[in-house]
């Protein structure tokens, strides 16, 4: 950390704030220069918050040299991270693609989806048994009954799964269902329940909020790596913006920026970034050549009678599609598409 002076300091000032800085425990270089004097701070700045001293007299300017999302930073960690869920690896040249229904609604529709999302390529397959939905009229989900489903149908089609988790006191009904458990966009910020999928093993997929910057994405991927869990997959699934064309604004700059910053994997969800089947498979495959380390969509069979994002959902046609072509451009990138295990239900990969 650098604090730096304004012109007009007096020496006790500076004084002070040198005090305050050894009584922390750390060092202070002062260094005085015509116009300004600074003191470069030596020490672990976790032990502090450097803004703090912004209030300090005297002081105008603190500035931090390391991000306070330590553990996530590729500074702490220059090797990008791979993620295995269930056997399936996301990150470091591996691309996860991640299909499913928005919510689980009855197992023999789940295993239809499962079966033909798999022969299209995808390796880990999503549900929601529990739905963050604006309306509390809206389907909710099916709860425990659609986890055990999930769980189920993944392990027929030998897809790992992931589900959504909306609150601290079901994460571990969640945990002893899942291979990954997936934070919402709307939850990006509950500190709570990131605490409590940090004190799991699950890998987490961690879903930016639709008002969201890039580094608050990663200080909640840090609260998840402080608790112990290095399980971490991040995503970005679009953010407001002003134009009501499509759902949201898919930022598909995040992805290399968030790669910059972080060792921790980054995947696309043009599903919900955009809320269009017409423009997911251009976006899907934007964000695999801007280098995402998977893709996650929402695929159904029926989209008419689905009981949630129905309108936004590929058929299993659409998205045998784009699997293809995203295979394509991940080859180009010298990616891979991690393999699932072999299928119990005659499906081939
Ligand atoms: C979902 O994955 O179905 C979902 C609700 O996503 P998000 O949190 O990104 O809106
Ligand atoms: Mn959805």
């Amino acid at each position: 950390m650098i604090i730096i002076f304004k012109s007009g300091a007096t020496d006790e000032q500076i004084d002070h704030v040198i005090k305050r800085v050894e009584a922390l425990g750390l060092q202070a270089h002062l260094s005085r220069g015509t116009f300004r004097t600074l003191i470069g701070v030596i020490g672990d700045e976790s032990l502090f918050q450097p803004e703090h001293f912004q209030a300090v007299p005297g002081v105008a300017d603190v500035i931090r040299v390391l991000p306070s999302y330590k553990l996530a930073s590729r500074e702490a960690h220059p090797q990008s991270s791979v993620i295995e869920v269930g056997g399936v690896k996301i990150g470091g040249g591996y691309i996860g693609m991640i299909a499913g229904p928005c919510a689980i609604e009855s197992a023999e529709r789940l295993d239809a989806i499962a079966g033909a999302a798999r022969a299209a390529g995808a390796n880990i397959l999503r549900g929601g048994a529990f739905k963050p939905r604006t309306s509390p009229y809206s389907y909710q989900g099916m709860g425990e009954e659609g986890l055990k489903i999930l769980r189920e149908i993944g392990d027929k089609h030998g897809m790992p799964i992931v589900t959504e988790v909306m609150d601290p006191r079901r994460v571990e009904l969640v945990e002893r269902y899942t291979d990954m458990i997936q934070i919402g966009a709307r939850n990006m910020q509950n500190f709570v329940l990131l605490t409590e999928v940090g004190n799991t093993n699950k890998p987490v997929l961690l879903k930016r909020g639709m008002s969201a910057t890039i580094v608050d994405l990663l200080m909640s991927a840090e609260y998840i790596l402080a608790r112990g869990n290095p399980n971490v997959v991040l995503c970005e699934r679009g953010i407001k913006g002003f134009d009501t064309q499509a759902r949201n604004l898919f930022d598909v700059a995040a992805v290399p920026q968030v790669q910059g910053l972080s060792h921790l994997p980054i995947i696309v969800d043009p599903s919900h970034a955009t809320g269009r089947p017409d423009l997911i498979p251009p976006c899907a495959l934007a964000g695999v050549a801007a280098g995402a380390d998977g893709v996650h969509i929402e695929v159904h069979n029926c989209p008419e009678e689905a009981m949630s994002d129905g309108p936004q959902a590929l058929l299993p046609e659409q998205y045998a599609e784009v699997a293809g072509q995203i295979k394509k451009v991940a080859e180009l990138l010298g990616k891979k598409i991690s393999n699932v295990a072999p299928s119990k239900a005659g499906t081939s990969a």
